[in-house]
């Protein structure tokens, strides 16, 4: 048994060493550690799991090379478009935001939507305009952008086609879901997961995927586990992959590994999803699978040791 402990994806993907620099790993692995950080600061005190992955996940949001927060890609029209949930497994409250452009970390909104709007998920303008009603400050647009996002969407965007992080390089064998995402046990017993996401490249008509949807990207519950995902969102909404974890320990008594090994590496494997996720469960057991050629991924348990890891061992 753990006595509290904390995982987090940076987004799964073809990450291959071949085509990384060791300068861009360093500032992979530094920003992951800065989130388990980030997070453990609050678990250490004895702060309950929600407030440690809205905390790992700002972090997160502030990392340019990752698909979330500043680092969103453009959609089809050239803006930004995130999405983002948090859900706490101690009663089951959620919170949910998709399509917005000017909030600097999504994942706090989300917060704010589970706390005090009387609702679970909000939309587009209307879920800034409640933004503004708690207070949050607007970025300008220049603060989501990035030369290598932009170039990414120049790209593709002249094309029906929405891409996956990273889809520049798509040629050369890179493919990024670069979403990121935290779950943590906080030692009060209580489990906690959060997702953020700009989405897709040059997405258009408003399209969301499974980061915002609960049950989908994101789920936790105290009997069972915590999960966070990344991945290609159309088929991890039709997998409903958190919840499906979630349900074969509670109903089945499959462990946190047996569980999320099928849905991931058997279950979505067979409908064609790429993808992978971080869980923990109620005793502080972590797992970290994905299907595709890496995730960017960190954890650390109570002894406050933290491990990050990019590609398959
Ligand atoms: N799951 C995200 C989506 O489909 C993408 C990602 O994981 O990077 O919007």
């Amino acid at each position: 048994m753990n006595k509290f402990a904390i995982a987090i994806h940076g987004g799964a993907g073809t990450i291959l060493p071949s085509l990384m620099t060791p300068e861009k790993e360093q500032a992979y692995r530094g920003a992951l550690t800065n989130a388990i950080n980030a997070g453990m600061a609050l678990l250490k005190v004895g702060a309950n799991a929600e407030e440690a992955v809205e905390a790992a996940v700002m972090s997160l949001e502030d990392f340019p090379l990752f698909n979330a927060g500043c680092g969103a890609v453009f959609t089809h029209q050239g803006t930004h478009q995130m999405d983002a949930s948090i859900m706490e497994g101690k009663n089951l409250t959620a919170g949910a935001v998709s399509g917005i452009s000017r909030i600097k970390n999504p994942i706090q909104l989300a917060r704010a939507i589970k706390e005090k709007s009387g609702h679970v998920y909000l939309s587009g303008e209307e879920a800034e305009a409640f933004a503004s009603t708690c207070g949050f400050r607007f970025e300008p647009n220049e603060y989501f952008y990035s030369e290598e996002r932009y170039q990414q969407w120049l790209a593709v965007k002249d094309t029906d086609s929405y891409q996956l992080d990273h889809a520049d390089k798509l040629e050369q064998g890179e493919k990024k879901f670069g979403t990121v995402g935290a779950v943590a046990l906080d030692v009060h017993g209580n489990l906690a997961a959060a997702t953020s996401t700009g989405g897709m490249t040059n997405k258009r008509y408003g399209r969301i995927g499974d980061t915002p949807i609960i049950g989908a990207g994101t789920y936790a519950n105290n009997q069972t586990c915590a999960i966070s995902c990344t991945g290609h969102g159309e088929f991890f909404i039709r997998a409903v992959v958190a919840y499906d974890i979630s349900c074969l320990i509670e109903y089945k008594g499959l462990s946190l590994a047996e569980a999320c090994k099928f849905v991931v590496n058997d279950k979505l494997v067979k409908m064609g999803g790429e993808g992978g996720l971080v869980a923990i469960d109620k005793f502080g057991n972590i797992s970290l699978p994905f299907n595709s050629e890496g995730m960017y991924r960190a954890w650390s348990y109570a002894d406050g040791l933290v491990q990050t890891a990019i590609y398959k061992d």
